[in-house]
């Protein structure tokens, strides 16, 4: 079994792209598949999608570089309310604009979610760049652990991994371990303990190697899971199987909903 922890079907390029891309993960043998939102205009056509497809569970939440509706914890813990929503998130902090902007309003939406997911009794996805120090300092001074969930697209070093493990959060390997100066990321990766990695696509963001520059396909966590193998010194289906248990371990609503 291989789950996509962590994709995008709406934001691919085309209306139709998103049931297409389905179809064809499924055929590649993808089981199930995380669909998370970015914000809540798209709250109602998430849950839509995930209604008519069981084997795609959905989130909610507002992305740290998302400029739309910005909701209170109480407005975010009851859209989390509906069974299709898995999750709050994706949340977090993302650095990309510089060191000089201003970064403390993403900070208390991070808090903000944090405890949204305390209320809603669900665990957080968290989107970190390039600010590994301050995601780890809120997620302790918030008791992230308590809520627990993911550190998607996770890129850092083994401290900071370390650091993560010790709150109880997993951490979700994307196509990024596939690229050819991501060394020290695959040097990272290769020691960290399989039971608490789970992979993803991040679709329609960065394709895997041997896909870069085209839109990423879901179908192409498999990408992932070999090159995680390999690293490892495993086979492909024992870095599949091990990851998706992580995945339903990580997100009991997901669990429930397959039983
Ligand atoms: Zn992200
Ligand atoms: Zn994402």
């Amino acid at each position: 079994m291989i789950v996509d922890s962590h994709c995008h079907f709406h934001l691919l390029d085309r209306p139709e792209s998103a049931d297409t891309a389905l179809a064809e993960a499924r055929d590649a043998g993808v089981d199930y598949f995380l669909n998370v939102a970015v914000g809540v205009e798209e709250h109602d056509r998430l849950v839509a999608f995930s209604e008519r497809h069981d084997r795609v569970f959905t989130s909610a939440g507002v992305h740290p570089c998302g400029s739309g509706e910005d909701p209170s914890a109480e407005a975010l813990a009851a859209l989390a309310r509906h069974p299709r929503v898995v999750a709050i998130g994706e949340t977090g902090l993302d650095y990309g604009a510089g060191p000089d902007a201003d970064y403390g309003w993403q900070q208390a939406r991070f808090r903000r979610h944090i405890e949204a997911a305390r209320q809603a009794g669900l665990p957080i996805i968290v989107h970190s760049r390039l600010a590994p120090a301050d995601t780890v300092r809120i997620l302790e001074e918030e008791d992230a652990g308590a809520v627990g969930g993911v550190i998607h697209c996770f890129v850092e070093d083994t401290d900071t991994a370390q650091r993560l493990l010790d709150l109880g959060f997993y951490l979700s390997l994307s196509g990024i371990l596939t690229f050819r100066n991501a060394t020290a990321l695959r040097e990272t990766a290769a020691g960290l303990p399989l039971e608490r990695l789970l992979v993803e696509t991040d679709c329609p963001y960065l394709a895997p190697v041997p896909h870069r520059g085209q839109e990423n396909r879901p179908g192409w966590v498999r990408e992932v899971v070999e090159c995680l193998a390999s690293l490892q010194g495993r086979a492909p289906d024992e870095v599949a199987e091990h990851t998706a248990r992580n995945f339903f371990a990580c997100f009991p609503r997901a669990a429930a909903a397959i039983d």
